[in-house]
């Protein structure tokens, strides 16, 4: 799981502990308000203006993604009222989604564990399903691309009840990394940008986990076909060696917050924070200097791919799918010849737990999303590493698949 879907270049890496150290002997700390900032971090903003794509050329620095997703909320808010639309205000995101843990983040994310605690979500979100195709298309009988523009025109029918004049943005991740590793069919995003498009709505891409690399691209928006105005990022931009997020401020959104806006009154202590930026800028250099964006793309995600469909074979496996190097295998009962008839495991076996138990104890951290499995290995695994792991993944699988049999949890 590269630690927590960070450790993107991972472990041990040199280059990253130096920096840090470097950085702490020459300026260990300034801040990033009244018109100040620090090397790093004005480096560190021209590095990422050259990796994000072109609409990008602002940066807005946080200690974490959550706080990402907070500027966020502020920030699209602020860009309405700038523009003199004050009743512009309302974030459509969707179930299932995971932006961070703050009273921001975790109402923009759509978990009911979390919206049940603490007296959440925030007024002025509102959710639309996921395109999950297992659970929504699939019972339908539609294809996955089909489903794609079904799944898409939720938003824009969400858009017309509340209004598109009340509507200030949509958010998603590329790929819902903490909901299960959910892989959109590729119909879906252009789809939602031509619906933002059409009524005017901010689009806003959180890639705290798809960022710098981990799809194949250096951010998920790419590999899936859509032009965000605004990006979270966070986790990979260190490769989780220290904290550091942000928010890539699209041309459209800085122009109207710069211009017309005067001062955005928001800021955090570490926004900028000197350490984490020389840690980033290391990190980035890694990134590029060891190819490891090619290396996904090229190598060993079309490897990761292959492995995961010879997975699908498995008499458990409903459906493997994967997108760089995340992927997803989902626990299934009794897949009979069509395995898109087989049903889901009952709640009550816990099976992805199950599952997540054997893999501890066998040396493979894979981790259980309801009955999805999912992994995020770091992007330097090499294709010998992937056989080892997709091994001792069958092996865990043909385990579970044993407790299975004796427990009576097949019938
Ligand atoms: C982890 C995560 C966050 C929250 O980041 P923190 O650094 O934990 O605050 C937000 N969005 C996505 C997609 C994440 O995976």
């Amino acid at each position: 799981m590269s630690g927590l879907w960070c450790v993107n270049v991972g472990y041990g890496q040199q280059a990253l502990v130096d920096a840090a150290a470097r950085q702490m002997q020459t300026l260990p700390f300034y801040n990033a308000f009244f018109q100040t900032a620090t090397p790093p971090a004005i480096e560190l903003a021209e590095v990422l203006s050259e990796v994000t794509p072109p609409q990008f050329n602002h940066v807005f620095f946080s200690g974490s993604g959550s706080e990402g997703n907070d500027t966020i909320v502020r920030m699209v808010r602020r860009y309405w009222d700038v523009l003199g639309q004050p009743e512009r205000h309302v974030l459509i995101s969707r179930q299932n989604a995971y932006h961070g843990s703050t009273m921001a983040g975790a109402s923009l994310g759509g978990m009911s564990g979390m919206h049940a605690q603490g007296g959440l979500p925030i007024p002025g979100i509102s959710h639309i399903e996921q395109p999950y195709w297992w659970d929504h298309g699939r019972p339908q009988g539609m294809t996955r691309d089909e489903f794609g523009l079904v799944a898409a025109r939720w938003l824009e029918e969400r858009i017309l009840s509340i209004g598109a004049h009340k509507v200030a943005a949509f958010i998603g991740e590329p790929v819902q990394g903490a909901g299960g590793v959910i892989i959109p069919p590729s119909t879906y995003w252009p789809e939602v940008q031509r619906i933002c498009n059409k009524y005017g709505v901010l689009l806003v891409s959180d890639e705290v986990i798809c960022g710098f690399g981990r799809t194949g691209r250096w951010f998920g928006c790419e590999t899936m076909g859509f032009q965000p105005d605004l990006i979270t990022f966070a986790k990979g931009v260190t490769s989780g060696y220290v904290p550091l997020g942000g928010v890539m401020v699209g041309e459209r959104v800085a122009e109207v917050l710069i211009e017309q806006g005067g001062e955005f009154n928001h800021g955090y202590t570490y926004s900028g924070h000197p350490v984490a930026c020389a840690v980033a800028l290391a990190n980035i250099g890694l990134i590029r200097s060891l190819k490891l964006v090619e290396h996904v793309h090229d190598d060993v995600g079309p490897y990761l791919a292959e492995a995961f469909a010879q997975l699908a074979g498995h008499p458990l496996v409903g459906d493997a799918e994967t997108c760089g190097l995340m992927g997803a295998l989902l626990l299934v009962k009794d897949k009979a010849e069509n395995p898109k008839d087989s049903t889901a495991f009952d709640g009550s076996v816990g099976i992805g737990m199950v599952c997540r138990g054997h893999c501890f104890r066998e040396g493979v951290i894979m981790r259980a999303v309801g009955d999805r499995m999912i992994i995020a290995p770091p992007l330097v695994i090499t294709r010998a590493q992937i056989d080892e792991m997709v091994a001792l993944i069958r092996r865990c699988l043909d385990l579970t698949l044993a407790d299975a049999q004796r427990e009576g949890w097949l019938l």
